[in-house]
C-alpha cells in the first residue's frame, strides 16, 4: 500500500496548471495571474495635500511660532477632485482638503490644527516645510515599474492595485472543471424523500462545497447506480461536459458492488487503489477517456471512499493540492501548528490517522481534543472540528500528552 506522500507524488504528475482566460477583476480573488501587470501612470498621478489645511510657500511661514504668527491671505478654497484656479504667490495661501492636487507655486501644506483663519486671512502658529504633508506623483507607483509579478494569488490588495492602475480586465489562470459523481443504489439526493434502506446523497454536497472553497467549479453530475453501465455514462456525461477532474464517492471498496475500479480498468487506467491512511484506505486513482466531439479525452479520476468523513478527508489530502496546481497555485502545503492531544487515539495499523479534533489555545499552545467517535461514517465529529491531528503511522498509540502536527481546515 502506497504511503500519502507516495500517493499525492503520483496524483500531482497528472496535474498542470491550466491555460490563462481574461474576466472581470472581481472575479480574479484568489486566482493567479498570468501575467506580469506594470504600470502605465505613477500613482498618485499629481502631487497632492495629505492633510485639510492650507497650501503655501515654506519660506513664507518660516519664522512663525505659537507667539509669532505669521498672517496669509487665503486666496482659494480646493477640494479634492479639482484644480486650483490660482497659483500660490508669496505672502498667499490656498487652502485646501485631503487629496487634492497641490497648486502651483505651493511647496509645502500646514494642517489646520496649527493656525487659525479668520475672514480671508490666516494665522501660523508653526513653520510649515518644505514638502510638508505633501503626498508626491508617484511615491506609490512609478510608471513603467513591475508592480504584480505572474504567477501572483490575487489577494484584495491585488485587487485593489489592479483597480489603482485601471484594470478592468485581468489574465488569469482559469478554474478547474470538477465533475462529481456520487455511486450506490442507496442514495438518493437531498430534495427526495427517503424511501426502505435508503440514505441521501451527502458526499456529492461536501465535496462540491470543497470545490468551491478552493476555487474549482463543481459540475454536479448526480448519483450513478452501482452498475458498470451507469456509471460508465455518467463518467462520460462528465468528460463531454468538459470537466478536468473527475471526483467519485463510494463503490471503491472490495464489496460486491463496489464498480468503480471496474469501470476505471475497462475505460481507462488505474494507477493505485489503496493509501496508507485512516480513514480514507481505499482510494482509486487513475485516467478515462471518452470519445468526445471525435477527439479522444482522457481526464484524471479520484475514487474517493463512500463514507462521508473518509471522502472529504480525502479530498483535502487528494483533491485539493490537484485543484490548487491547475490553478495555478505552487504552495501546496496546508499550514500545521504543534499541538498536545488531550485524548489519547489508537493506531494500531501502520496507517497515518488524521483525527478530527477541536483545536484550541492557551497561551502559546495549541490542544487538540477528539469531537467524538471517529468512525468514517460519523459527519457530526466532522461538524464539531475545526482540525485534523496527524498520527504518524509508525505509532502504535498516541497517548494523551503527546505533540502532534494538526491542520486547521481554515
Ligand atoms: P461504499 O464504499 O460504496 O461501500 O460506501 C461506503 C459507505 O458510504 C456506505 O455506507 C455508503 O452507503 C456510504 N455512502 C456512499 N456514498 C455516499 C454518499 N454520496 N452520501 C452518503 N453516504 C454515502
Ligand atoms: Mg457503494
Amino acid at each position: 500500500m502506497l504511503s500519502v506522500e507516495d500517493a499525492l507524488a503520483q496524483v500531482l504528475t497528472a496535474f498542470r496548471p491550466l491555460e490563462p482566460e481574461r474576466v472581470p477583476i472581481l472575479e480574479t480573488l484568489g486566482r493567479v495571474l498570468a501575467e506580469d501587470v506594470t504600470s502605465n501612470m505613477d500613482i498618485p498621478p499629481h502631487a497632492n495635500s495629505a492633510m485639510d489645511g492650507y497650501a503655501l510657500i515654506a519660506a513664507d511661514a518660516a519664522e512663525a511660532g505659537p507667539e509669532m504668527p505669521v498672517r496669509l491671505r487665503v486666496i482659494e478654497n480646493l477640494a479634492a477632485g479639482y484644480v486650483a484656479q490660482r497659483s500660490v504667490a508669496p505672502g498667499t495661501a490656498i487652502r485646501i482638503m485631503t487629496g487634492a492636487p497641490v497648486p502651483p507655486g505651493a511647496d509645502s501644506v500646514i494642517r489646520f490644527e496649527r493656525t487659525h483663519q479668520e475672514g480671508k486671512w490666516v494665522e501660523l502658529y508653526y513653520a510649515s516645510p518644505v514638502g510638508n504633508n505633501i503626498r508626491y506623483a508617484g511615491e506609490d507607483v512609478r510608471k513603467g515599474a513591475l508592480i504584480l509579478k505572474k504567477g501572483t494569488r490575487i489577494r484584495p490588495q491585488e485587487i485593489g492595485m489592479l483597480a489603482a492602475l485601471g484594470q478592468q480586465v485581468v489574465s488569469v489562470i482559469r478554474r478547474p472543471r470538477v465533475a462529481i459523481l456520487a455511486t450506490g443504489d442507496e442514495l438518493v439526493d437531498v430534495d427526495e424523500p427517503l424511501g426502505p434502506g435508503k440514505i441521501r446523497n451527502t458526499n456529492s454536497y461536501s465535496n462540491a462545497a470543497q470545490v468551491i472553497k478552493y476555487g474549482g467549479e463543481p459540475m454536479m453530475l448526480g448519483i450513478a447506480r452501482d452498475k458498470v453501465d451507469d456509471l460508465t455514462a455518467k463518467i462520460q456525461q462528465g468528460l463531454a461536459q468538459g470537466a478536468d477532474l473527475l471526483l467519485t464517492s463510494g463503490g471503491v471498496s472490495v464489496g460486491d458492488f463496489d464498480v468503480v475500479k471496474k469501470v476505471l480498468s475497462a475505460e481507462g487506467q488505474i494507477t493505485f487503489w489503496r493509501v496508507r491512511m485512516k480513514p480514507g484506505k481505499p482510494l482509486a486513482f487513475g485516467h478515462i477517456s471518452a470519445e468526445v466531439d471525435g477527439e479522444r479525452r482522457t481526464v484524471p479520476v479520484l475514487g474517493m471512499p463512500g463514507n462521508p468523513v473518509s471522502v472529504m478527508v480525502s479530498f483535502e489530502v487528494f483533491a485539493r493540492p490537484a485543484i490548487l496546481t491547475m490553478l495555478g497555485v505552487t504552495d501546496l502545503t496546508k499550514p500545521t501548528v504543534e499541538a498536545v492531544l488531550t485524548d489519547p487515539i489508537r493506531s494500531k495499523d501502520e496507517r497515518r490517522h488524521f483525527a478530527r479534533v477541536r483545536l484550541t489555545r492557551e497561551g502559546n499552545k495549541y490542544y487538540a481534543s477528539l469531537t467524538g467517535a471517529q468512525g468514517s461514517g460519523i459527519l457530526n465529529s466532522m461538524v464539531k472540528a475545526n482540525g485534523l491531528a496527524v498520527i504518524p503511522e509508525d505509532w502504535t498509540e498516541a497517548p494523551a500528552g503527546s505533540r502532534v502536527r494538526a491542520m486547521f481546515f481554515d
